[in-house]
């Protein structure tokens, strides 16, 4: 979801959902967002029904932190969706916490979303003029808005009405009093994966989420497709003709948690063959190769596989705190990398070193453990990036959205490694990015952040950009067995 009123702030996050009348769905959703909290890590949320009533609780902080005091209670809980979410300052509010929850004409509604909606600010400047009111500057808001307005009947009518309506990228899930319903926008950019428990269901964005509670994983949300739970199973909705694929291959490189599973290619598979084919481009002479703990850490491994150097653990992470990203200025992100690596001596000292990191974004935190490096006495530092140069703004979720913070956006890669001051620089060709996805369809995944080979052109629908795959009629109805 998107910051709407203090500029183009975009977000990753986590969203869940359980249906399971009679369980503790809350303390299974606060397991799953557990999972997911490297999905988001400022603020989280749980909204949770008995059938009647709807309540939710949400508050900045990680999972545990917010939820400390405060889980959800209700008897006779049912169902229960949650939102992790991942922000940058101006969108930094506690108001801008998720689930959303709304009373309108036909009920209550929940709603967590991941994502961003590139046509939101227009709709929502339009609904304004109608006299709509948002509490809200979130995107998200939206969409409960284009719900409340719809003529149709049944809420999943009403939802497939606005998410047409809507343009870009979304992963939600929705609850209301009787139903929980999971969407995956028409070119599947964001990952959400259906599960089952023995007596009920769940939604995840990543299937490392099933695995924590013991659901088993069933399959991947399609794009363009609903799936709505209620007390007769699962039913599954096109709301929208498919359109090729434009998955987030970031979500392999970077965000997604290894042990998940998006869209049958295991994200762990996925970086160690980032790592191996990297090994395979570009091989300097080293003696071991060390990881930035911990995204470059199965790449990492890979690298080492593949080129036969030793791998060895030679910067420690304090793992108590966030990500270095979370970070609003960049002062603060500084102090945030010192704060949260260190070099270990022992390892490094006298040795030429190959140092896997899976991105350069800003070039903040490279350029810091470069030196880290070298004041801990390795000889020669060689940076080896399991992507290739960012240099391109992402308008799908990923927190990459200023170009010119993006040091790829402004230097080669020989002034990349100057600045960074490396003995040596690589970064993964776009072509060995795609031969890594080895259970996927790489032409179907979005590299817009490397190539600006944007899948929905700003001010383009959704259902009418790129080339249709499938073409299926709108509304047909799939039973799945319950
Ligand atoms: P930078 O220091 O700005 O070059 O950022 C690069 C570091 O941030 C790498 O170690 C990545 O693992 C991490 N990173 C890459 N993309 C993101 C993102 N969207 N959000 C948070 N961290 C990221």
């Amino acid at each position: 979801m998107t910051e709407i009123l203090s500029g183009p702030w975009h977000e990753e996050c986590g969203v869940y959902g359980v249906f399971a009348p009679g369980e503790d769905v809350t303390a299974l959703t606060y397991l799953g967002l557990y999972a997911l909290q490297h999905r988001g890590q400022e603020s989280a949320g749980i909204a949770v029904t008995d059938g009647a009533w709807m309540d939710v609780s949400r508050g900045m902080g990680l999972v545990n932190e917010v939820f400390r005091h405060q889980v959800p209670h209700m008897d006779n809980q049912r169902i229960a969706i949650g939102h992790v979410r991942y922000s940058t300052t101006g969108s930094s509010l506690r108001i801008n916490t998720q689930p959303l929850i709304v009373n309108y004409a036909g009920g209550k509604i929940s709603l967590a979303h991941n994502g961003n909606l590139t046509n939101a600010p227009e709709i929502r400047h339009q609904l304004e003029q109608d006299g709509a009111m948002f509490q809200t500057s979130v995107d998200t808001e939206v969409i409960l808005n284009l719900i409340a307005r719809s003529r149709k009947e049944k809420i999943e009518d009403k939802l497939a009405e606005s998410l047409n309506k809507v343009k870009g990228a979304y992963c939600i899930t929705l609850m209301t009093e009787t139903k929980l319903i999971g969407a995956r926008d028409p070119q599947g950019f964001r990952p959400l994966c259906v599960g089952k428990l023995d007596e009920g269901w769940v939604l995840s964005s990543e299937s490392c989420g099933l695995d924590v509670i013991g659901a088993h994983f069933v399959r991947d949300v399609y794009p363009g497709e609903m799936v709505i739970i209620d007390d007769s199973g699962l039913k599954s909705v096109r709301f929208a003709p498919r359109q090729k694929m434009a998955s987030c291959i970031f979500e392999y490189i970077y965000f997604a948690r290894p042990d998940s599973v998006i869209d049958g290619q295991s994200v762990h598979e996925a970086r160690f063959n980032m790592g191996r084919i990297l090994a395979r481009e570009y091989r300097p002479k080293a003696d071991i190769v060390i990881s930035v703990p911990d995204s470059g850490t199965t790449a990492a491994t890979g690298y080492s596989y593949e080129s036969g150097i030793p791998f060895c653990e030679g910067l420690m992470k304090n793992r108590y705190i966030g990500r270095t990203f979370i970070q609003p200025t960049q002062q603060k992100r500084d102090t945030a990398v010192k704060l949260k690596l260190n070099a270990i001596r022992s390892v490094v000292e006298g040795k030429s070193v190959i140092m896997v990191d899976d991105s350069i974004v800003r070039g903040t935190t490279s350029g810091k453990i470069v030196k880290m490096l070298r004041n801990a006495g390795a000889r020669e530092v060689h940076m080896c990036v399991s992507s290739p140069p960012i240099g391109f703004p992402c308008y799908y979720g990923i927190d990459t959205q200023v170009r010119k913070e993006l040091i790829a956006a402004t230097k080669s890669v020989d002034e990349i490694c100057k600045y960074i001051e490396a003995d040596s620089l690589h970064f993964l060709s776009i072509e060995g990015l795609k031969e890594a996805m080895t259970s996927v369809n790489p032409e179907e995944m979005c590299y817009a952040c490397f190539n600006s080979d944007y899948p929905v052109e700003q001010g383009e629908t959704p259902a009418s950009a790129g080339k249709y795959v499938f073409e299926h009629k709108k509304q047909s109805v799939i039973e799945i067995k319950k």
